[in-house]
């Protein structure tokens, strides 16, 4: 699998990432974001929603799992399952469903839906975020996109 390395300086560095991304990604596209807290997940959905066109602010979906912004060019749904209790809550919340409605998604902290993500039919794209050398540092590595 095709595999990129992206190291950014600052939030602003990754939130750029982010909008390259939001505007070359298409209906159906299922981001599955890992890495730790602070990592800088959420400021790369912050990108992706405004590549996408998205004008409303993107905070973490911590508490309602779920953020649906549909102002854009497509649909954003925004995902954070940290404080999940198990992969069988995703039912209840109709977490497959949101992959069938021609939008574009992205689950932070997907290590708790490895089972669930793992069935996909659509396009799943990998992304793991870490802490790199120094304060300000990000790696990123993704896997199966493709940037023009
Ligand atoms: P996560 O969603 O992975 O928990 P956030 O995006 O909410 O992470 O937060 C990332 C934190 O790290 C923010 O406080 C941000 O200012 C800081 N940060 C420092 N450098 C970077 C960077 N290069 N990219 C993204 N965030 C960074
Ligand atoms: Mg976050």
């Amino acid at each position: 699998m095709e595999k990129i390395k992206i190291c950014t300086a600052s939030p602003r560095e990754t939130e750029e990432v982010g909008v390259k991304i939001g505007m070359q990604c298409k209906e159906g596209d299922v981001f599955a974001f890992f890495g730790d807290l602070g990592a800088g997940k959420t400021a790369l959905t912050r990108g992706i929603a405004r590549g996408l066109g998205i004008e409303e602010p993107v905070t973490s979906p911590t508490f309602t799992i779920v953020n649906e912004y549909l102002e854009g060019r497509i649909p954003l749904f925004h995902f954070d399952l940290y404080r999940l209790s198990g992969e069988e809550e995703l039912f209840d919340l109709g977490f497959e469903e949101y992959f069938q409605r021609n939008g574009v998604c992205v689950v932070e902290w997907s290590e708790r839906a490895t089972e669930t993500l793992e069935e996909l039919s659509g396009r799943l794209i990998l992304v793991e975020m870490r802490v790199g050398e120094g304060e300000e540092a990000r790696v990123i590595t993704m896997s199966n996109f493709e940037f023009e």
